[in-house]
């Protein structure tokens, strides 16, 4: 279980401290709008309405404990970075923050944060890739034009092997995965006999993963 803390509790800040919730860790969640503040304290480990660029204030929540420090306060850009400057004067070390525009990444760059988010960007890049692949459940890209993807097995494929399933594919292509059911086999057996509805997690080239789109649809 770790700590973390969400300064502005937005849309986007909200969201990402339910989930780390949902996932088990201690969350602090901090903004300036009382009603924001009560809606999360029913979810938060600890809510609090506070000037997220006071010193003091974060001190007194202790704050500079915190494994990673979420800022998401949206288009202030002077609240953003006042806020950054005083999580850097408290000594905390992994800070993320979401950039509202080039401008604010510039600036955040410069100050040496963790990591710069831009959700609405990030999340357009999904869509489209999600919209031009349909068939596919889940998928996280690698780097290298390599992409970890997760795709459900169609009637079609029934009782194929997955070598047979892959084809071609199977040359540029792991199976990390299989999932049936309630059930995860990793170590996966290239012979294994596809069920309709089995999961497989692949990794590989976009391009070969491509190939195998008419078998998927
Ligand atoms: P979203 O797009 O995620 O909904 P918002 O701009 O609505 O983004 O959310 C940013 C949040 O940050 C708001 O709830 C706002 O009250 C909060 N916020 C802005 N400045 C401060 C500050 N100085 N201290 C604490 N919270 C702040």
């Amino acid at each position: 279980m770790k700590q973390y803390t969400i300064i502005g509790l937005g849309r986007f800040g909200f969201a990402a401290g339910q989930e780390l919730i949902r996932l088990g860790h201690y969350v602090i969640g901090i903004d300036h709008r009382e009603k924001l503040v009560a809606k999360a304290a029913d979810i938060f480990t600890l809510a609090a309405v506070s000037d997220a660029t006071s010193e003091e204030a974060l001190r007194e929540l202790d704050v500079q404990n915190s494994d990673t420090v979420l800022v998401a306060i949206g288009e202030n850009l002077e609240a953003s970075i006042l806020c950054v400057l005083t999580l850097k004067q408290l000594g905390v070390e992994n800070i993320w923050v979401k950039a509202s525009s080039k401008a604010h990444h510039i600036i955040l760059s410069k100050l040496g944060v963790s990591r710069v988010i831009h959700p609405e960007e990030e999340i357009g890049v999904r869509v489209a890739q999600a919209l031009n692949y349909p068939m596919v459940n889940q998928y996280m890209f690698l780097g290298h034009n390599l992409y970890v993807v997760e795709i459900e097995i169609k009637k079609c494929c029934e009782g194929l092997s997955i070598l047979e399933m892959l084809g071609k594919a199977q040359q540029y292509v792991s199976v990390l995965l299989l999932k049936r059911q309630t059930k995860t086999f990793n170590h996966v057996d290239l012979q294994f006999t596809l069920n309709y509805h089995d999961s497989l997690v692949l990794c590989g080239p976009i391009e070969t993963l491509r190939t195998l789109a008419p078998r998927l649809a």
